[in-house]
Formats: C-alpha cells, sequence, structure tokens
C-alpha cells in the first residue's frame, strides 16, 4: 500500500516526462532526414515504451458511481494506477471487444492522455515507416 516517496520529489515530476523530449528528438529526425532509419526506429520504440508503461496519465479504469473512472495517477496507457484490480481492468477492456470503445474513449479522456495517445500513435507510425518503406508514401 506505500506510496515511495522518492517518485514523489520535485526532480521526479519532471523526469517523468522524458518520453516528450524522445518525441521531440523523433520529429526534428524525420524533418531532417540525417538521422538514419535505425535511429529513427530506436526513438521510436523508445517513445512507445513510454507512452505505454511511463507516461504519467489518469488511471481512467471503470469505477462504479464515477462516470470519468478512477482519477488516480497510472503510469503509462497501458497500466492502470497502484491499485492492482485497476490494471487488470483496463487489460480486459483491451480483450473485451464491447469495452474497447470505453478504452479508446479514455485514452482521450483528458488533454495529458490525448498528448500521450497522439505521442504513442506517432511514434507507432515512424516506427513502422522504418521497417516498411513505402507503408506511408503509397
Ligand atoms: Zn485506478
Amino acid at each position: 500500500m506505500a506510496i515511495s516517496g522518492a517518485r514523489n520529489s520535485r526532480l521526479g515530476g519532471l523526469g517523468q516526462w522524458w518520453g516528450v523530449i524522445a518525441a521531440a528528438v523523433l520529429i526534428t529526425a524525420w524533418i531532417n532526414k540525417a538521422a538514419g532509419p535505425a535511429s529513427v526506429a530506436a526513438l521510436s520504440a523508445l517513445v512507445l515504451i513510454w507512452c505505454f508503461f511511463q507516461a504519467p496519465v489518469t488511471c481512467a479504469a471503470p469505477v462504479r458511481g464515477r462516470a470519468d473512472g478512477c482519477r488516480n495517477n497510472a503510469t503509462g496507457l497501458l497500466l492502470g494506477c497502484h491499485i492492482r484490480q485497476h490494471r487488470w481492468q483496463k487489460l480486459k477492456m483491451l480483450l473485451l471487444r464491447r469495452q474497447l470503445r470505453a478504452f479508446f474513449s479514455g485514452l482521450f479522456s483528458d488533454g495529458k492522455a490525448a498528448l500521450v495517445t497522439l505521442a504513442a500513435i506517432g511514434s507507432f507510425l515512424s516506427g513502422l515507416a522504418t521497417f516498411v518503406p513505402g507503408v506511408i508514401v503509397k
């Protein structure tokens, strides 16, 4: 039940957003075209991992009696907050088709989540483009 104090320090708060810096570097790499496909792919993977497992977003797991779901801080779009049950609930939402829509609407529930979701989509596409040439330009 204990929440580690180290992660709540002022430095830790800023450090949580390293994925945004990685995303900015990724965009620069795309614009400059100086970076090779290997470094673009590596950056894409880094940003994707951050979005899924590290990004500071809201848990948003369904909670009885609350339309907007759990408001606890979570780490990553795929993981819930410190309540273990919520992690399972979010995984279950991905697997059950009728709850998938609720999961995706949760991805855009607030500005932070939308930013992280867009970063995830962008880095996924950019990673895909490096592995499959011509997937973007048809
Ligand atoms: Zn939660």
